[in-house]
């Protein structure tokens, strides 16, 4: 018998997770998250590529029970007891590992990779009930925005099996300007500039202009000294290709983007 929930394509989504205290803070995103998983077609798993999952190879995370890893310091110590109990997506690694090789990447099947806080942090709002298996993957800082791209055409086979592919990181990510005494404080010019920017070459669905913006975006080397965090952007963007939906527009601390983006499919 069929499973129709399984025959839905799912959409792809680019997040911005913040800082981690989004998991536990009554914040405009994470009161947008709570609300995330249920406007969505319920999947048959998640596949997280996260800006905080760093290696030369995609790594596939292929435990059956991926540990929560804190990896962040200087937080309320109420985020050390957060688990993320889900299962991990063992079932899935061949096929994703098949995908990613006829497409050129040589894949890494990583038993030990956990669930970083760029995965479990919006998941915990998303999916609170941590039933739905997850599959982590990594992104490669020394690989440019085209590579993650095609790195996500790779998976956009996934979508029609149900998976939602995610790309947890930053719209606007420089931790050194943040101001970090005040959450709420109005976003810095040069940051509006960047986001303004590059939101509108993701709904024109301009990859071209988008995988360059390093160099043809405003304060581009100011919005991402480095750009581990905007990579899982081209991810989640080649997994549907086309252009892509704004659903959420946020800031915290002056410039950290919470901006989030659906691709593909409607829902
Ligand atoms: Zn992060």
């Amino acid at each position: 018998m069929s499973d129709p929930i399984r025959s839905v394509t799912m959409p792809s989504l680019f997040l911005s997770h913040g800082a981690p205290t989004l998991a536990l803070e009554d914040s405009a995103t994470g009161r947008w998250l709570d609300g995330l998983g249920a406007a969505l077609p319920r999947p048959r798993a998640v596949l997280v590529a996260s800006a905080h999952a760093l290696a030369g190879v995609p790594h596939l995370g292929a435990g059956a029970r991926p540990a929560t890893l804190h990896d962040f310091a200087g937080f309320p110590t109420a985020l050390d007891a957060l688990r993320y109990p889900a299962p991990g997506a063992p079932d899935l690694v061949p096929q994703a590992a098949e995908l990613l090789g006829a497409a050129g990447f040589e894949a890494t099947r990583d038993a030990a990779m956990p669930f970083d806080h760029g995965i479990w942090v919006p998941l915990m709002r998303m999916y609170p009930a941590a039933d739905l298996p997850v599959l982590a993957l990594s992104i490669s800082p020394r690989r440019d925005a085209s590579w993650h791209y095609a790195l996500g055409q790779a998976l956009a086979p996934l979508r029609d099996a149900g998976v939602l592919i995610v790309g947890s990181g930053g719209f606007v990510h420089n931790l050194g300007a943040l101001q970090w005494h005040e959450h709420d404080a109005p976003p810095a010019p040069w940051a509006q500039a960047f986001a303004r920017w590059l939101t509108a070459r993701v709904r024109e669905g301009d990859t071209g202009a988008a995988q360059d913006w390093s160099a043809r975006a405003p304060h581009a080397s100011r919005a991402h000294p480095t750009p581990e965090h905007l990579l899982p952007l081209f991810v989640a963007w080649g997994a549907a290709g086309g252009s892509g939906t704004p659903l959420h527009e946020a800031w915290e601390y002056g410039s950290l983007a919470m901006h989030a983006f659906r691709f593909g499919t409607r829902a």
